[in-house]
């Protein structure tokens, strides 16, 4: 059964805590929206869509445009060629897409293994689905998983593995060893493998996996992401699914009645966004590794226990040197006393108590900001 309440705190996290960061005057590192608008020629692209092209219903498997931009872009990015009308599906968002994917691929009573500390839509969107994560958790303070974890998991039946690399909270970029070793998984136990990857564009260590590229993994691999992040236009939830064509029949199979398309001009401009030079990405990834840079050596300053994400834009600091019994009571007093908004990550997981020694703050802010914010963080300081 679908709880009618989704979410511990009524809505989610993330709008809870944002709500509560304007009632106060709090500043707002908690929701993961950039606090810039996306590049001009992005929104240009979407203005000149809506007077230029067609609003009405687009296909929905998405426009031609932005489905072969999205094989373009693969391309570039893996060597691999795809087929714009047998493996691209365009959705209202990554959401979306994780929606389709599990509304498509399964069964009521299917497992999954979802590591933890796991994005509030896996968990909600197994249960639309009628089916169960099995939780492998990502252990504080490198994020490491217990290999074997995943194979009980697998040998009592689970029958897919959800992988999100660069990982939201933790900022663990996957590597090579360890997506090596889900796909091994994979393919031992037949199982399927579903890759959320709207951080794809933000590395500072190690180097970003795609799970569909390796060995044996294409047919089983459904890979989804979006332009939320990586062109900072969180608002326009235009994401995608690619997958071989039995794959993407199931996804097609519930988008269709789920959103049935995403709005044309955002499509569009989309479309443009994934024509982007290869400087618009490494300028984005560089700024962002200045910002985890910033954000990093204040919160250690302040007294924080940090070890630097490797990628996405947050950092899951430790807070138990200030003596809080939780990261509820934790955000409560950064929110009221100190003036400072953040997610308590205990919301990300299900089995292990890790969480509630923790804290996540978002680093997609301009630089006052992040400044500001570590000005009002001194408030913690021991004296
Ligand atoms: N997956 C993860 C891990 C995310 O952090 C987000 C952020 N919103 C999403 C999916 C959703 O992406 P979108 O806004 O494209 O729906
Ligand atoms: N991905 C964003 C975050 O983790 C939240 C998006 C949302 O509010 N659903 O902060």
């Amino acid at each position: 059964m679908v709880s009618a309440r989704l979410s511990p705190f009524g809505s989610t996290v993330f709008t809870t805590i944002t709500a509560r960061a304007r009632e106060t005057g709090a500043i707002d590192l908690g929701q993961g929206y950039p606090s810039w608008e996306g590049p001009d020629f992005v929104k240009r692209a979407a203005v000149a869509a809506i007077l230029e092209a067609s609003n009405q219903y687009p296909p929905s498997m998405g426009v031609p445009e932005l489905r072969q931009a999205i094989a373009d872009r693969w391309r570039l990015d893996t060597g691999a060629e795809i087929d714009p009308v047998a493996n691209v599906t365009v959705t209202s968002g990554c959401t979306e897409a994780l929606a389709a994917t599990f509304l498509g691929t399964f069964d009521p009573g299917d497992r999954i293994v979802v590591f933890e500390p796991a994005y509030d839509a896996y968990p909600v969107g197994c249960a639309l689905a009628g089916a169960q994560p099995d939780y492998v958790t990502l252990h504080h303070p490198h994020f490491e998983f217990d290999p074997s974890a995943v194979r009980s998991a697998l040998e009592a039946g689970a029958r897919a593995i959800l992988v999100n690399t660069p990982h939201n909270p933790t900022g663990k970029v996957f590597t090579i060893e360890e997506m090596k070793f889900i796909a091994d998984m994979a393919i031992e136990y037949d199982a399927l493998v579903i890759t959320d990857e709207v951080y794809e564009r933000m590395v500072y260590e190690g180097e970003h996996i795609r799970m569909a590229t390796l060995p044996g993994m294409w047919e089983r691999t459904i890979t989804l992401s979006s332009i939320g992040k990586s062109f900072s236009l969180t608002g326009w939830k235009t994401g995608w699914a690619i997958a071989p064509e039995h794959l993407t029949s199931a996804v097609r199979a519930a988008h269709q009645f789920l959103t049935f398309t995403t709005p044309n001009p955002m499509q569009l401009g989309a479309a443009a966004a994934l024509r982007a030079p290869a400087e618009y990405y490494e300028e984005l990834s560089a700024g962002y590794a200045a910002k985890r840079n910033k954000l990093t050596d204040g919160l250690g300053e302040v007294g924080f226990g940090v070890v630097a994400p490797q990628g996405a834009y947050y950092v899951l600091a430790d807070h138990t040197s200030f003596g809080f019994p939780d990261d509820l009571a934790f955000v409560d007093h950064l929110i009221t006393d100190v003036g400072v908004a953040a997610i308590p990550p205990s919301y990300f997981y299900h089995v292990s108590e890790e969480g509630r020694r923790l804290v996540r703050f978002a680093f997609c802010k301009d630089d006052d900001t992040l400044d500001a914010a570590l000005v009002r963080l001194q408030k913690l300081r021991r004296p």
